[in-house]
């Protein structure tokens, strides 16, 4: 039996398309952009020269894309065919089968056109993507369909912005915010050093610290240390601020000491020391300092700074005095203000009854003598003021000559005369004037008339304090 007939009209190449098919033809290809599953590759035409089961080569002998003719060759002429094997074009391309004479033979060779897509795709007019297949970011190939997590698309999936696929790979979790970073795959995000998580806890702020000095607003002695100052950082939410750097000055206003500063006198002796001027806050949050008082007096300001401290810069003053004697402490007593203000007040309504009795006693006794009570009952915190003030005059100004004292000097001397003070009677404490039974009397007769009258009106002067202190009369 002949091979069947070669139908001509079935050979159609592309090229003899006329112009109307390849309008449409175009406008196919175009229409497949749109379409998600398709290809930007149209279907290609094959010519396949079949030769049913007779033939050698694989089962029909086509020419698969990649192939060459020569598989055709092999199939038709390796068993009917002697003619010449051509080649045509490349778009699409085939086999074209020719006799010896040229003309064209279906000698035992069927050819028929079959349409091909790339692989996993299907079409005639447009090439799509099987299912189970996409095409890839080129559309020239179809991959397998990967469903994408969540907040995840494209091929390969891509985390969306802002995320970012997590250890396994399998997923997308949120990306750490600016300024943070995880500590370890798969760890949260930890904000870096300097920087916070702000309230709603999704973005990293720098942190905010407060600062403070402590220790300050008191008084050192010149050539003494101050050991117990420090500057605090706390955090915004009131925790320890560690590994903070504060940087610390020192500044002095030098006290009026009598030298003339102006020409350069005497200026070195008001400068004090700090150590350290700066550094890291420890793991309370703490840097502490030592600020060493110089020879000379002043008024030493502390300035301290640091960089993410809202309230920064802070600082306190340490006073050195240029006098090294204190001044006697404030008097806060209404009480003892009293006789501050009149000290020659002469408070006989607390004294005890029989020291009443008594010293009624002595006024009518003496009346001779026109008696005059100066001190009876004393607060026992005025009491102390006059200790304070004999004490302070006597063991340390009354032969003080630094100029840096002379003020303080003069304020003490002025106590010693009001509270009318001897240096020579030194006040105790524990005194009968601060317990209602003692009464300093000024009486103008002659001691002896004087001693005449007391025991009569059950009082006593003491014979240790009849010359210094005759006026002194106790209870007995
Ligand atoms: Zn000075
Ligand atoms: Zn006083």
């Amino acid at each position: 039996m002949d091979a069947p007939a070669f139908d001509a009209k079935r050979f159609v190449r592309p090229a003899l398309l006329t112009p109307q098919l390849w309008f449409v033809f175009m406008l196919l290809m175009g229409c497949s952009l749109a379409n998600a599953g398709s290809l930007n590759v149209a279907p290609q035409s094959w010519w396949v020269a079949n030769i049913g089961n007779t033939g050698p080569g694989p089962n029909g002998g086509t020419v698969e894309p990649g192939g060459n003719c020569e598989s055709c060759l092999q199939a038709s002429g390796g068993y009917h065919w002697t003619g010449v094997l051509t080649f045509i074009g490349n778009t699409p391309f085939g086999c074209q089968f020719t006799r010896g004479d040229g003309s064209i033979q279906d000698n035992g060779c069927t050819v028929s056109e079959s349409i091909y897509c790339p692989a996993n795709s299907t079409g005639t007019t447009t090439c799509t993507c099987n299912s189970g297949y996409q095409p890839d970011p080129t559309a020239t190939s179809c991959v397998p369909v990967v469903t994408c997590p969540t907040h995840a698309s494209g091929t390969p999936c891509t985390c969306d912005e802002g995320y970012e696929f997590d250890v396994a790979g399998t997923s997308c979790v949120a990306s750490c915010p600016a300024h943070a970073s995880r500590p370890s795959p798969g760890t949260p995000c930890a904000c870096d050093a300097g920087y916070q998580f702000d309230a709603a806890g999704t973005s990293c702020i720098p942190v905010q610290y407060t600062l403070s000095l402590s220790g300050l607003g008191v008084k050192v002695m010149p050539k003494n240390d101050l050991k117990t100052a420090y500057a605090e950082v706390k955090k915004s939410d009131g925790s320890d601020g560690s590994g903070v750097q504060v940087n610390l000055q020192l500044s002095v206003v030098p006290e009026e000491d009598g030298y003339n500063h102006a020409v350069g006198q005497h200026t070195a002796p008001h400068d004090g020391s700090l150590a350290p001027l700066s550094g890291a806050t420890d793991s309370n949050g703490k840097l502490p300092f030592v600020f060493s008082a110089p020879e000379a007096g002043g008024i030493h300001t502390i300035t301290a700074t640091c960089a993410n401290c809202l309230n920064s810069p802070v600082t306190g003053t340490i006073t050195v005095p240029g006098c090294e004697v204190d001044d006697l402490p404030p008097i806060t007593d209404p009480e003892v203000q009293l006789f501050e203000d009149n000290p020659d007040r002469s408070d006989e309504a607390r004294l005890t009854d029989r020291m009443k009795e008594a010293l009624a006693c002595l006024k009518r006794d003496a009346a001779a003598g026109s008696p005059n009570v100066g001190s009876a009952y004393r607060p026992p915190a005025y009491n102390q003021h006059l200790i304070d003030v004999w004490e302070k005059w006597i063991r340390e100004l009354k032969d003080n000559e630094k100029p840096a004292c002379a003020a303080l000097k003069t304020k003490i001397q002025a106590h010693f005369k009001t509270h009318k003070l001897k240096e020579s009677q030194q006040p105790v404490e524990g005194s009968l004037h601060t317990l209602g039974e003692a009464v300093d009397v000024t009486i103008s007769l002659p001691p002896a008339t004087i001693d005449a009258f007391w025991p009569g009106c059950h009082l006593y002067r003491p014979p240790s304090l009849r010359i210094t202190d005759p006026v002194h009369f106790i209870y007995r």
